[in-house]
């Protein structure tokens, strides 16, 4: 029978999920999808940091917003559950004990004093600072003087001090650690809680994970788990450590490159289905030139083999490309789902819109979608359709609004837009056009200053479909407003012109 592939995504819940994070989720799902294995979600919680219902449900969220399913969950259950460590604790303990017994662990009772100290020493010299084994071989007589000295202890693992680990990385290949460059690392924490080290090597073990796939910055904690592994006669699974994602300026990507949250994309308006689209190129390629892949073409050519070592770089200006080529083929009234809750937000649209107000919002994004990079841009650019609060932007104040000619231009169309019975895009053009010819002006010459003023910007799509879709009321208003402002001189290009 051909093995079951079983991956696991195990994420530790901060109440923050880094993109980098889903990125890896990304990659366990593709990699349990395509080859009919399972996911399994694991929650790492045996940092101090507890898991909270809310930190829990910033995972699911995260997932749910990318389309990842989970098999096996602390949600879902499945047949290795717990699926949290905190409630895996004795599960744990019972591994601690087969390493103390086979002499491959034991008490520390250091103080964070002593072993920053140590640290100090071994700066000075020159050494890379790690544990310097002083309490390996404490007698028993050692132990109960520092326990009545009130000493609290912790477990360490006693790591192989001669030889070299090998990983052998589905990605990164081999790589070769020399065992003399770690100190033993801590597996039970004073708190008795186990470290990350104890539970990750147990809960692989036991919930038969056949593929560890995670972000390269745990390539160095695998030696430790290899070591772990072979101590407790456990088989390893295979590793796959997928490359570093780098911001643009080609460090680490972190919170100092700005948005990195998955709510942050989320609320930015990127569509979930781009961002799979692009998270899955950071680090893996379909072997050709394509870049607009769907979930199907990514899942039937995705391999690890075919993931590149090599760190990727988070491209903010190709994310938000990539986000306008879905945008501009997504399904208006599936985009308007999207971005309602991203106008809600910003108090551009109401709690509750009635089917109608809901009708007229699919209009509006349909005649801007092949304009729109970002969902967000409702609320910034486009702000234009909910709200007459928007600012006259430099180059529309420039062109058109800072002109004696435009005050008497808009009150005349003002007045002729008022008294339209029937507001269309037709009967809207056939009146700026009529004006443009009474005026003897081109048409140019009337379009240009009115969407000045009914939008504050020079470029949009078709002027007359933009009308109708805006209160006829809103639009007459936003017209005499204008003229008013232009006349009284007060839509002067403003400030740093040169760089609007
Ligand atoms: N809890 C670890 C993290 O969030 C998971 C590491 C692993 O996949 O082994 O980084």
């Amino acid at each position: 029978m051909a093995e079951q592939i079983r991956v696991r995504f195990a994420p530790a819940p901060t109440g923050y999920m880094h993109i980098g994070n889903l990125h890896t989720a990304l990659f366990n799902w593709l990699f349990a999808r395509q080859q009919g294995g399972a996911m399994v979600l694991r929650i790492e919680d045996t940092d101090e940091l507890r898991s909270t219902p809310e930190a829990l449900g910033v995972v699911y969220d995260g997932l749910r917003w990318l389309g990842l399913d989970w098999d096996e969950g602390p949600n879902v259950g499945g047949p290795y559950r717990p699926y949290v460590q905190s409630e895996r604790l004795e599960i744990y303990q019972a591994y601690v004990q087969k390493l103390v017994d086979a002499g491959r662990a034991y008490e520390c009772f250091c103080t964070p004093e002593e072993l920053e100290e140590q640290r100090q020493l071994m700066r000075a010299r020159g050494v890379p600072p790690r544990y310097d084994g002083r309490c390996r071989d404490l007698t028993e007589e050692d132990k109960q003087r520092r326990r009545e000295e009130g000493r609290e202890s912790c477990t360490r693992f006693r790591v192989k001090e001669t030889g070299n680990t090998i990983i052998n990385d589905i990605i990164q290949g081999e790589v070769t650690y020399d065992n003399a460059l770690i100190g033993d690392p801590v597996i039970v924490k004073t708190s008795g809680y186990p470290t990350y080290h104890l539970a990750v090597v147990v809960d692989d073990h036991l919930m038969e994970i056949t593929h560890v796939i995670r972000a390269v910055e745990h390539l160095p904690n695998t030696q430790i788990h290899l070591q772990l592994q072979q101590a407790l006669d456990i088989e390893p699974p295979r590793y796959a450590h997928l490359p570093l994602i780098l911001g643009e300026d080609r460090t680490k990507l972190s919170k100092r490159h700005g948005a990195v949250a998955v709510t942050d994309y989320a609320a930015q308006g990127f569509l979930p289905e781009a961002m799979f689209n692009f998270l899955a190129l950071l680090g893996w390629s379909p072997g050709s030139e394509e870049e607009i892949l769907s979930r199907q073409q990514i899942l039937e050519r995705f391999s690890l083999e075919a993931c590149g070592s090599s760190p990727s770089v988070f491209d903010v200006a190709k994310a938000e490309w990539m986000n306008g080529e879905y945008v501009n083929r997504a399904d208006p009234q599936y985009l308007a789902d999207w971005v309602l809750p991203i106008l809600q937000e910003a108090d551009l649209m109401e709690a509750e819109p009635s089917h109608q107000r809901q009708q007229w919002l699919v209009a509006v994004v349909e005649l801007m979608q092949s304009r729109v990079k970002l969902l967000s841009t409702f609320t910034t650019w486009a702000r234009y359709f909910f709200t007459d609060d928007f600012e006259y932007e430099n180059r529309a104040r420039r062109e058109w609004l800072n002109d004696a000619q435009t005050p008497p231009k808009l009150t005349a169309l003002a007045n002729r837009l008022e008294a339209l019975s029937a507001w269309t895009p037709d009967t809207i053009e056939g009146t700026v056009r009529g004006l443009a010819d009474e005026l003897g002006l081109s048409a140019a010459k009337v379009i240009h200053p009115c969407r000045a003023a009914v939008t504050g910007t020079t470029i949009g799509p078709s002027l007359f479909h933009l009308m109708a879709l805006i209160d006829q009321s809103a639009v007459v208003g936003r017209l005499r407003r204008a003229a008013d402002l232009s006349a009284a001189s007060e839509l002067q290009p403003s400030g740093d012109e040169e760089s609007q």
